[in-house]
C-alpha cells in the first residue's frame, strides 16, 4: 500500500475498539497534493467523555498490575509499533508531509522511547526514610494520578505522544490521546496496533478533533487528572488557564527558538552540518529545531558558504519520492505565516543567501512547499531572531565572542534548547551554565536522548519528557509516616 493510495476511514478509538465514524466527518489532505488522504470523526464533547470514561475505568485494574507486568505490556506495544513500520510509515507520510525515510526514523524513535519506559519499570521507585523520630520511620509512595490527557501537534505525531504514553503508562495511569486535527491517522491506528499486542481495553483511547472542541472537552473534563500538552505557547496559555479549574497537573513543552553558536575554534564543517540537519529536518518543522544561527566574525563567511552549499543541494519534493530530503510545509497555514515571516524581515533588512521562496517545478505547485533558505544578518529585532519560525529558513548572525553570542541568544522569549561549538573546553562549560534553556548541546547534533530530561524555561513552557525524571510528571509522591511502639510503650 502506497501513501498515494491510502484513504483511511477513522472513527475514535475507544475501550479497544475502533468505532464507526458517525455524522461529524472531517477529511486529512496531503500537504503535497491537497488529496483527501484519509476521513476521521471529530469526536464530540460527549466522544471526549465515553473516553476519559473508559480510561477511568480501566485505571483501577491497571494501576493495581505489578509494575513490571506493566512494563512487559508496553514493551510489546513498542515492539508491535516498530513491526508496524511498514504500514505506518506511508500513511505518517501521507497526512504529514514528510519524507518517508523521515517517517520511518519517527516511528523508530516512538517505539525506542516505549521500549525505553519499558525497561525503565522496575526503577520506578520512591524512598524510605528511617529514624525521623524514633521509632518512626518514612515511605514516599509513587502512586499515579489517575487519567491523563495528552495532546499532541502535527509536527512529529508519534513521538510527541510516545514522550508522553510510556512514562504515563508504565507509572500506571490511562491515557486519552488527542492528536492535532490534520494528523490523527497514525494515531489511530497505533491504538488499535497496540491494543491487539496487549494493552488492555481503555488504558489508551485516542479522540482526534479540532483543539477548540475536542481538545477542550478533554482539558475541562472532570476526570482528567494531568494534561500533557506540546503545541505552540498561545495554545499552552490557553491550556493553563482552562487547567487552572481542576487545578489539573500540566506538563506544557512549547515552541523554541534555539540558537546553536560556533566559535571560531569550531570543527567548521562538523557545525554547518549540524546547523543545517538541525535547521531542515522535518522541513523546519521541529520545536528543538536550531533557528538561529551564531557565529564568530572571523569565520562567519566561511560557516555561511558551507550552509548554503549544504541547504541549496537539497532535494525538495513529495515524501513518497526516492531521495527527497525536504517535504513541504505541512498545511497552507504554515507556509503562509513562514512567508510573512521572511517578508518582514527582509523589509527590515538582510540578505537572502539561497532560497527565499517556492520552489519553481511545476509538479511541487499543489503542495505547500518553500524552499530552504539562508538569511543573512537580518536585524536583531526582527521576526527571524524575536519570533519561533516553523520551517526551512535559517537566519546567521556574526557576532564578536562567546559573550555577545550568549547575550543574543538569551534575548529570545523562548528557552527549550541551544548548542555550541568549539574546541575550547572552557568556553564550552560557560556556555552550559549561561544559556537559559533546558537542553545544551557541545560539539553535537541536536539529538534528543531517552536518558536525559527534556524540556523549556521561560515561554518553551515547563516540566520534563525523557529520563527518569519524566515519572515525576506523572507520579505523586505519598509521604506516610510508620510509628513502631518503642521499647518503653512494649
Ligand atoms: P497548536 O498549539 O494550536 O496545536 C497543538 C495541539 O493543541 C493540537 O492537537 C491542537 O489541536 C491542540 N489545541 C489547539 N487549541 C487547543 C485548545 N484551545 N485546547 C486544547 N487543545 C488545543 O499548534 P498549531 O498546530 O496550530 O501550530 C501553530 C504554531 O505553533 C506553529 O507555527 C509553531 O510555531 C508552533 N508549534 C510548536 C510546536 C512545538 O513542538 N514546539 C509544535 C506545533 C506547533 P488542533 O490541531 O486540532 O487545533
Amino acid at each position: 500500500m502506497s501513501a498515494t493510495e491510502t484513504t483511511v476511514e477513522l472513527g475514535p478509538f475507544i475501550a479497544g475498539k475502533a468505532e464507526p465514524l458517525g455524522d461529524s466527518v472531517q477529511e486529512i489532505r496531503d500537504p503535497a497534493t491537497q488529496r483527501v488522504v484519509g476521513r476521521v470523526a471529530a469526536a464530540t464533547a460527549e466522544d471526549v467523555d465515553r473516553a476519559v470514561r473508559a480510561a477511568q475505568d480501566a485505571f483501577a485494574d491497571w494501576s493495581a498490575r505489578g509494575v513490571a507486568e506493566r512494563g512487559d505490556i508496553v514493551g510489546r506495544a513498542a515492539r508491535a509499533l516498530r513491526a508496524g513500520v511498514d504500514v505506518l510509515a506511508p500513511v505518517l507520510t501521507a497526512e504529514q508531509g514528510k519524507p518517508l525515510r523521515e517517517a520511518r526514523i519517527e516511528l523508530d524513535k516512538a517505539a525506542e522511547t516505549l521500549e525505553h519506559y519499558a525497561g525503565l519499570a522496575k526503577e520506578l521507585r520512591g524512598a524510605f526514610v528511617l529514624g525521623l523520630d524514633p521509632g518512626v520511620s518514612g515511605q514516599v509512595l509513587r502512586r499515579p494520578l489517575g487519567v491523563v490527557g495528552a495532546i499532541v501537534p502535527w509536527n512529529f505525531p508519534t513521538t510527541l505522544l510516545a514522550n508522553k504514553l510510556g512514562p504515563a503508562l508504565v507509572a500506571g495511569n490511562t491515557v486519552v490521546a488527542k492528536p492535532a486535527d490534520t494528523t490523527p491517522l497514525t494515531t489511530l491506528r497505533a491504538a488499535a496496533i497496540m491494543h491487539d499486542a496487549g494493552v488492555p481495553a481503555g488504558v489508551f483511547n485516542v479522540v482526534a478533533g479540532p483543539g477548540r472542541e475536542t481538545g477542550e472537552a478533554l482539558v475541562t473534563h472532570p476526570l482528567v487528572r494531568k494534561v500533557a500538552f506540546t503545541g505552540s505557547t498561545p495554545t499552552g496559555q490557553r491550556i493553563m488557564s482552562l487547567a487552572a479549574d481542576g487545578p489539573k497537573r500540566l506538563t506544557l513543552e512549547l515552541g523554541g527558538s534555539d540558537p546553536l553558536i560556533i566559535l571560531e575554534d569550531a570543527d567548521l564543517a562538523r557545525a554547518a552540518s549540524a546547523a543545517s540537519m538541525g535547521r531542515f529536518f522535518n522541513c523546519g518543522q521541529a520545536c528543538l529545531a536550531v533557528k538561529r544561527l551564531y557565529v564568530a566574525e572571523s569565520v562567519a563567511d566561511e560557516v555561511a558558504e558551507a550552509v548554503v552549499q549544504k541547504a541549496s543541494r537539497l532535494t525538495v519534493g513529495r515524501g513518497t519520492e526516492k531521495g527527497v530530503q525536504l517535504g513541504p510545509l505541512h498545511s497552507e497555514r504554515q507556509r503562509d505565516l513562514l512567508e510573512d515571516q521572511l517578508r518582514r524581515t527582509l523589509e527590515q533588512g538582510g540578505d537572502v543567501l539561497t532560497g527565499g521562496g517556492r520552489p519553481a517545478a511545476d509538479e511541487l505547485s499543489g503542495g505547500w512547499f518553500h524552499e530552504p533558505t539562508i538569511v543573512f544578518e537580518p536585524p536583531h529585532d526582527s521576526p527571524m531572531a524575536t519570533e519561533e519560525v516553523f520551517g526551512p529558513v535559517l537566519p546567521i548572525w556574526r557576532v564578536r565572542d562567546l559573550d555577545e553570542a550568549i547575550e543574543r541568544a538569551n534575548a529570545s522569549p523562548f528557552g527549550l534548547g541551544s548548542s555550541v561549538w568549539t574546541s575550547d573546553l572552557d568556553a564550552a562549560a560557560e556556555a552550559a551554565e549561561r544559556l537559559e534553556c533546558g537542553y545544551t548541546w557541545i560539539n553535537s547534533p541536536t539529538k534528543v536522548y531517552d536518558e536525559l530530561p527534556f524540556g523549556g524555561v521561560k515561554a518553551s513552557g515547563f516540566g520534563k519528557e525523557h529520563g527518569s525524571e519524566a515519572f515525576d510528571y506523572y507520579t505523586d509522591q505519598k509521604a506516610v509516616v510508620i510509628r513502631r511502639r518503642t521499647r518503653e510503650q512494649q
